[in-house]
């Protein structure tokens, strides 16, 4: 038989409940933010991640799924979804329509990474981006919006990592001194580190690797460094967050797997998910709109990682088994026929309804009944046809009313219509 493909997963209900229930209150709750959705495809040209991610990350280094496509060109199955975001607003030209656009889009991310418990090969993110905004409330307001979507979805012990990357005036200083101090260190790096150390130092600040946090543990940071703009900008968004109650550490380790960053970066972390612990992350990227094309427009946006935060969920709200409203057990052809066309009609009108056709006996559909959690089943028989009344029963209180035959569907609907 031929299975998943390793890193792959399907997802089954009941756990889908879980996912669109998710997704139902990120659509709300962020629109009442004033963002709207936007579907990008989830295949683009390899050089859009390219340029915009950064080619010395781990993503486009060695994560990405990219193949050829007609004349010439790669085509990668997106890793994130910013930099596609980032491309429609500038095909589409959405700055001249509106210049302070907000978006958020569902749907799958793929990275070719080692799978292990919280890390998949397709995985699910919610994003949220604003262009055209350069001021430090965005940020926090951004950051109070994901953290309130936390909570309404009573997921809590989150905590909310902060860190400034500064910007070109002010980063170069800092990245020179952070690879003079590493390059004093070279050999206490991982092999990874080392050829960062090279292209990238900055990521050498988040490796994972005992080795390497002990060879930063003393390592200058950022935040020394920030000029009087940035400097500015990062308190404005911390008193910010403190005005609005959301609590908030400084991490001057934070730097993020992706180039494009300025400024504000932030993870939301977890401690119950074991070494997987960023359930989302996020940060701004002034320069990135001009570096693909555009005009030049500052932006932010975030990231929340959906496999890990339904995990999270599910543990506290397991998805509940939701069977229909009535099951329709027909005995016989002449009531399977009946059955047929009533349970299609109370479906259209509203009632979640199933017929079961399989012909099996009366106890083997009561034993569905219950498996399923039907909350009543309606029984119809060449009796219940000749004496025109069938029999509804609560398959809790075990209370039973006769349905008249001939007002079925208009009975049905007002009894347990919604
Ligand atoms: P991590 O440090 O866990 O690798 P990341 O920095 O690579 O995360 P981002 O690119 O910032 O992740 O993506 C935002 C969120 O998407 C992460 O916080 C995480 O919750 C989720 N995520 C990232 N990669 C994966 C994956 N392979 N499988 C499942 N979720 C993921
Ligand atoms: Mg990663």
């Amino acid at each position: 038989m031929i299975q998943l493909v390793r890193g792959f997963k399907d997802i089954l209900p009941p756990e889908t409940t879980v996912w669109q229930s998710i997704e139902d209150t990120a659509r709300r709750h962020f629109e009442n933010f004033g963002f709207r959705e936007i579907r990008p495809p989830v295949l683009e040209q390899a050089a859009l991640f390219q340029r915009s991610i950064g080619e010395h990350t781990d993503i486009v280094e060695k994560e990405m799924y990219t193949f050829a496509g007609s004349r010439d060109t790669l085509l990668t199955l997106r890793p994130e979804a910013t930099a596609s975001v980032v491309r429609a607003y500038i095909q589409h030209k959405i700055y001249a329509a509106d210049p302070a656009a907000r978006f958020y889009t569902i749907g799958p991310m793929f990275r070719k990474e080692r799978p292990q418990k919280g890390r998949y090969r397709q995985f699910y993110q919610i994003n949220a981006e604003v262009f055209g905004v350069d001021s430090p409330y965005m940020d926090a307001q951004l950051i109070y919006m994901c953290m309130t979507f936390f909570r309404r979805l009573s997921v809590s012990g989150l905590q909310v990592h902060l860190n400034s990357l500064g910007c070109p005036e002010c980063r170069p200083a800092f990245r020179q001194k952070l690879s003079e101090m590493l390059a004093g260190r070279a050999e206490n790096l991982c092999p990874d580190c080392l050829r960062r150390l090279e292209k990238n130092p900055l990521r050498v600040l988040d490796c994972k690797v005992p080795a390497c946090r002990e060879a930063v543990a003393d390592a200058p940071s950022m935040l020394d460094f920030l000029c009087d703009d940035c400097g500015q900008h990062f308190r404005t968004v911390q008193a910010a967050l403190a005005d609005m109650d959301i609590d908030f550490q400084i991490d001057p380790r934070l730097v993020r797997g992706l180039d494009y960053y300025t400024r504000t970066a932030f993870e939301i972390q977890t401690s119950e998910l074991g070494a997987q612990n960023a359930v989302a992350g996020g940060g701004r990227y002034d320069q990135l709109v001009e570096m693909l094309g555009g005009p030049a427009q500052p932006a932010i946006g975030f990231a929340i990682g959906l496999d890990r935060l339904v995990e999270l969920f599910a543990a506290k709200f397991p998805a509940p088994e939701t069977g229909p409203d009535v099951f329709f057990l027909p005995m016989g052809e002449a009531a399977r026929e009946r059955a047929a066309k009533w349970s299609s009609q109370l479906a259209d009108a509203g009632v979640r309804v199933e017929a079961d056709f399989s012909g099996r006996s009366l106890k083997a559909l009561m034993r569905r009944a219950d498996r399923m959690g039907a909350a009543r089943v309606l029984i119809v028989g060449d009796q219940e046809l000749a004496e025109n009344k069938a029999v509804l029963r609560d398959m809790k209180t075990r209370d039973q009313v006769a349905v008249p035959m001939d007002r079925l569907v208009a009975f049905i609907s007002e009894h347990v219509g919604r």
